[in-house]
């Protein structure tokens, strides 16, 4: 089986899993699990940041992100692609009491000047109080895309100005960093919050880090307990995250060429409209003509390739740490043989 549904569905490799299988544990809601205390200081450490808190899932880590920022009655202003706002289950309401202000982007990617517009006057008792601006870095719906790191640091600028907090929503951030040569430092250095996922292009099985200030965190320890998210010997868990850390960010550039390699068969198709620009591990694309998007999923699944359509008219291919070379050239040959 090729599956290529999401950077998600991976298996932890028999190093992560004899790191797993060796952790010293203890029960993390008294601060005990040695492993888990050990990820948390290396994720802040590798940022320049303060704190770090080990969470079930990155849903969780933006959503007590948010809860922690904001008052019931604020408002978050992100992209309309964003995950905080179109996967999290409407969370930013039920969670935070908050409304949002959606801003259209370029392939999830806001700028500071729309920014600037969306901010409410806060003399303006008929306005919701703009209180945060959250980035996605890669944007998962903008296919993998990139921010230009000169605008994160406009958006910041408009921020401090106007007194916004400021959180990313790093789910991938490691493939920007990768496809960007960027520093985790560089990222620490400008946004108050980051959620990183562990689970996604790094493989391990569960888990995702909150990245911000003690203060902050200590807020956040709580806010995780109320949701149900205090875990015990999470330590398991957090022993594959460290090995994930050591082991597989820079291996990430073999994901963006197989996604780019993809891309480039699918060029010569003539049922393959629109591809967006592949920068990193997704690759976004218009089937038309001879085949609906849900017919060449169809097509691809006869000969055991998984993959997602997004739309009536798009599909999305993922590539990740258990697709390799061969596994690349096979999809290449059935979908140049469509
Ligand atoms: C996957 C993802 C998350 C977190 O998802 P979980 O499944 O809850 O870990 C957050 N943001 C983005 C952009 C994602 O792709």
């Amino acid at each position: 089986m090729i599956d290529f549904r999401s950077d998600t569905v991976t298996r932890p490799s028999a190093g992560m899993l004899e790191a797993m299988m060796s952790a010293k544990v203890g029960d993390d809601v008294f601060g005990e699990d040695t492993t888990v205390n050990r990820l948390e200081s290396m994720a802040a450490d590798m940022f320049g940041m303060e704190a770090g808190l080990f969470c079930a899932s990155g849903t969780m880590t933006n959503q007590i992100a948010i809860k922690v920022h904001t008052q019931p009655g604020d408002e978050v202003i992100c992209d309309f692609l964003s995950h905080i706002y179109q996967y999290e289950g409407g969370g930013i309401a039920v969670n935070s009491g908050c409304s949002v202000r959606l801003l259209n982007g370029d392939r999830g990617r806001i700028t500071a000047e729309q920014v600037k517009f969306a901010i409410n006057n806060a003399e303006d008792v008929h306005k919701p109080i703009s209180k945060l601006v959250s980035l996605e870095n890669t944007a998962n719906r903008g296919g993998g895309s990139c921010y230009d790191f000169e605008e994160i640091r406009s958006i910041r600028k408009v921020c401090d100005e106007n007194r916004l907090a400021f959180h990313l929503d790093g789910a991938r951030l490691f493939n920007a960093l990768v496809a960007k040569n960027e520093t985790t430092k560089q990222y620490g250095e400008v946004f108050d919050t980051i959620s990183i996922c562990l689970s996604k292009g790094l493989g391990i099985p569960v888990g995702s880090v909150l990245l911000g200030p003690k203060d902050f965190i200590k807020k956040a320890r709580r806010v995780r307990k109320v949701l149900g998210g205090g875990m015990r010997q999470a330590g398991f868990l957090a022993a594959a995250g460290i090995y994930a850390l050591e082991n597989n960010i820079q291996r990430l550039e073999q994901d963006h060429l197989h996604a780019k390699q993809i891309a480039e068969v699918l060029q010569h198709k003539d049922f393959i409209g629109e591809i967006l620009p592949v920068e990193t591990n997704i690759l976004i694309f218009e089937v038309k003509g001879k085949l609906t998007a849900q017919q060449f999923v169809e097509k691809m699944k006869e000969h055991d390739v998984h993959m997602f359509t997004l739309s009536p008219t798009h599909v999305r291919i993922v590539t990740h740490l258990d697709i390799s070379p061969e596994m690349t050239e096979r999809t290449i040959q059935i979908i140049d043989q469509l």
